[in-house]
């Protein structure tokens, strides 16, 4: 399909090809293998498996299709699927580096990548030093002679911190780091990391991708160069594969990115401002309010705020500021308690006690996550409904 058609034809049309029988909605191939026509085909398509449909661990034409369409949305020239978000992360460090070999991340992180820089890469000699992503020197400041690769996400889970992509990747590429860019938060319909300078963008596409919380999956996306021969290697030998049944439901998910994410950032927006304004609440993070710290480059970088928002309640102690936000989430009727986020339904969750809840005190203190601290990802109920299902907790 030709590429520069723009993002809402590319969701819906992208990346689909049709079987012999000519079927409108994309084929769902469960298959775990294919069938040849003589053991020399056999001999042949084995040999280039990366452009035949061998074995569903290596390639698959369902999984091929939402790769296809993710690439065209991000405007990468590949993308390789995988079972879940941290399974592309996985993916990405282990086609790269390697004992001896440095990163610089992002402190500001989803917390399961904390875990996988700070304890299990650690295990196999790949040492990372977590930086604040809005910190350009610090960044800077960071790199070593073996550091192979920049990770940053943003904006970030739960504060919403904003980091420049464009100043970040200008010293990613002086220090010949590979420049990886979780895009989860804002899906491409936001923003897009490789248009600002992202080597590879990396994605959850649990998250909005489905965006009606259904399936897991993740991808990398980047040049042709780097997925075929980093990535797809160490997929087709590892193992961290997507099943056809998620990449058809993603493929679907994807047909209506952009109208979900721009109709959830105008609610996500409404509610903030309405937050701010609540003598219950102490401060309200979210990118498109005029009060956040990164408000100029949020606008500049991302087409709208998103659907993520964190607001602070007041409270005198820890403990009190703790009972308030779990007075405000246990009053809620609309507002699904649980940890997802991306989906059509609100969900509400205290990040002290639940995401962030393994984390230290002190490091949860310093990281600005307070016990009166909410996040609220926000679906595509009515926002007076969602507001008004808040004002029965905050009330008191
Ligand atoms: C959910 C999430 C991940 C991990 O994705 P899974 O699909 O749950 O494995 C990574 N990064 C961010 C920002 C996320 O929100």
């Amino acid at each position: 399909m030709d590429d520069s058609l723009n993002f809402d034809t590319l969701a819906v049309r992208s990346g689909t090809v049709r079987s012999d029988f000519n079927e409108h909605s994309e084929a769902i191939f469960l298959t775990s293998s294919f069938v040849f026509e003589s053991a020399a085909d056999a001999a042949e398509k084995f040999k280039n498996s990366e452009d035949n449909y061998t074995y569903s661990r290596f390639t698959n034409p369902t999984v091929s299709m939402f790769q296809d369409r993710l690439a065209a949305l991000e405007g990468g020239e590949a993308c390789m699927a995988t079972a879940s978000g941290m399974a592309a992360i996985m993916s990405v460090v282990m086609s790269t580096l390697q004992a001896g070999d440095h990163l610089v991340s992002s402190q500001a992180l989803f917390g399961s990548t904390l875990g996988m820089f700070s304890q299990i890469f650690s295990k196999f000699g790949i040492t990372t030093t977590f930086v604040d992503p809005t910190d350009l020197d610090a960044w800077k400041n960071a790199v070593r002679p073996e550091t192979k690769m920049f990770f940053l996400e943003t904006p970030s889970n739960p504060l919403t911190e904003v980091a420049d992509i464009e100043a970040i990747s200008k010293i990613a590429n002086a220090s010949n780091a590979l420049f990886v860019v979780d895009n989860c938060f804002c899906s491409p319909a936001l923003q897009q990391p490789l248009k600002l300078g992202a080597d590879v963008v990396m994605h959850s596409a649990t998250k909005f991708l489905d965006g009606q919380g259904r399936v897991l999956g993740g991808a990398l996306v980047g040049s042709k160069q780097f997925i075929m021969e980093k990535v797809f290697p160490f997929v087709r030998s590892a193992g961290p594969t997507l099943s056809a049944f998620n990449a058809w439901v993603l493929l679907k998910g994807m047909e209506t990115l952009s109208l979900r994410v721009e109709k959830q950032s105008a609610n996500a927006l409404e509610i903030a401002r309405w937050l701010e304004a609540h003598p219950a609440v102490n401060r309200v993070f979210y990118p498109g309010l005029e009060s956040h710290p990164q408000h100029a480059l949020a606008m500049r970088q991302q087409k709208a705020g998103g659907a993520i928002l964190s607001f602070e309640l007041k409270g005198d102690t820890p403990e009190q500021m703790r009972a308030n936000a779990w007075r405000v989430i246990d009053n809620t009727k609309i507002c699904s308690i649980t940890g997802n986020l991306g989906d059509t339904r609100t969900t509400i969750t205290h990040p002290a006690t639940t995401t962030h809840g393994r984390v230290t005190p002190e490091a949860r203190a310093a990281a600005g996550i307070s016990e009166g601290l909410i996040r609220l990802a926000v679906g595509l109920e009515n926002a007076g409904d969602i507001r008004g299902d808040l004002e029965r907790g905050l009330a008191g």
